[in-house]
C-alpha cells in the first residue's frame, strides 16, 4: 500500500490533512476509485472524464490534468509494485478557515491511495444476496462526491442483515434506484432494466461500458426505465455493477429467490465479455 498528497508519495500513516481541509470539514470534493489489473488501470479515461465533470458541476477549478493525473496513477502502481489492486483518489476544494461558502485563494487537494484487491470472484460464481433500504441520500447522486453518508448507511444495514449488497429504492415512488455503490440491472423476458441516466443515479464507468460497448456487441436489449421492488423481486435474473464488483449477479433479495436462485445465462455472458475487456487492455 502506499499513499500521495498534493506531490508526494507517503505513507498510509503518515499525517498529511490540514485540519480545516473542507474535503474533511464539508465533505466538499471528489473521488473516483479505479482498478488495477496486471499493473495497469482499467479504463482510466472514463473515470478522469466524470472526475472532471464532476468538478465541474461542484465549482472546483482543475488544476490537474488528464495527462498529469494518468502519470500519477503509473507511478504509484509502480511505486507500490502493486500488480493487482484498489487506487482511491479524492480532490478537495482546499483549505481555508471555515466558511460555507466558497472561499477565496484555495488551491484544490489531490490525495490517493492504492492497494492490493482483486474482484470477489467467489461472489460472481455464486452471486450475492441483498437487502432493500429506502435511499435517503441527496438530489445530486449523478456527482461522485465525498458526501457518503447515505450510502454508508445503506450498506451498514445490509452488514447488519448479514447479507452482501444493498439495493436503495426512492419510497416516494416506490423506484429502486441503484446499489450503496453500485449500479443495479434486472432481466424480465430477456430485457435488461436499469435506472435511466439522472440526478438519482451516479453514471458508473462499468454500467457505461455495458451500455456502450458490451450489450450492443452481444445484441442484448436494454431498457433504461425505474421499475419497483416488486417488479425486481420477479425478475429472472439481477445484477449489480462497478469498477470492484465488475458483474456480480444477485441471486436473493430480502430472502426473496430471484429466479432459478443463481447467477443467470445473461448476467454470466456480461461478465465474460467484461472479462475480455479487461484482458484485452490490461493483458495485452
Ligand atoms: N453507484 C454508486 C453510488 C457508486 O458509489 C458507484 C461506485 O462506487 C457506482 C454506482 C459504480 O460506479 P463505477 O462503475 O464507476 O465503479
Amino acid at each position: 500500500e502506499l499513499g500521495f498528497f498534493d506531490g508526494e508519495f507517503i505513507s498510509l500513516d503518515e499525517a498529511k490533512v490540514r485540519l480545516e481541509d473542507r474535503g474533511y470539514q464539508f465533505g466538499d470534493g471528489i473521488y473516483e476509485a479505479t482498478h488495477v489489473y496486471n499493473g495497469t488501470c482499467f479504463a482510466l479515461p472514463r473515470h478522469l472524464a466524470r472526475c472532471r465533470r464532476s468538478l465541474r458541476e461542484l465549482r472546483i477549478p482543475i488544476t490537474y490534468m488528464d495527462e498529469e493525473l494518468t502519470a500519477i496513477h503509473q507511478d504509484i502502481i509502480k511505486k507500490s509494485g502493486i500488480k493487482d489492486g484498489a487506487i482511491y483518489y479524492q480532490i478537495t476544494r482546499g483549505t481555508a478557515p471555515r466558511t460555507h461558502y466558497f472561499p477565496e485563494h484555495v488551491v484544490p487537494h489531490l490525495s490517493m491511495t492504492i492497494r492490493e484487491s482483486k474482484p470477489n470472484t467467489e461472489w460472481q460464481e455464486n452471486g450475492i444476496h441483498c437487502t432493500l433500504v429506502e435511499d435517503i441520500r441527496w438530489l445530486r447522486c449523478d456527482i461522485k462526491s465525498l458526501n457518503l453518508l447515505g450510502n454508508v448507511l445503506a450498506k451498514q444495514a445490509a452488514h447488519d442483515k448479514g447479507v452482501q449488497g444493498t439495493i436503495q429504492f426512492r419510497k416516494d415512488q416506490n423506484l429502486i434506484t441503484e446499489g450503496s455503490s453500485s449500479n443495479f440491472y434486472i432481466v424480465k423476458d430477456g430485457i435488461i432494466w436499469t435506472h435511466p441516466l439522472n440526478h438519482y443515479i451516479l453514471k458508473g464507468v462499468t454500467r457505461s461500458i455495458l451500455m456502450e460497448e458490451i450489450i450492443p456487441k452481444l445484441g442484448l436489449t436494454v431498457v433504461e426505465k425505474a421499475f419497483s421492488p416488486e417488479f425486481a423481486m420477479s425478475a429472472d435474473e439481477a445484477f449489480v455493477t462497478s469498477t470492484s464488483l465488475e458483474v456480480t449477479p444477485v441471486v436473493n433479495i430480502d430472502g426473496h429467490t430471484i429466479g432459478q436462485g443463481a447467477p443467470g445465462k445473461i448476467t454470466q455472458s456480461l461478465l465474460t465479455e467484461y472479462h475480455r475487456l479487461v484482458r484485452q487492455e490490461c493483458y495485452a
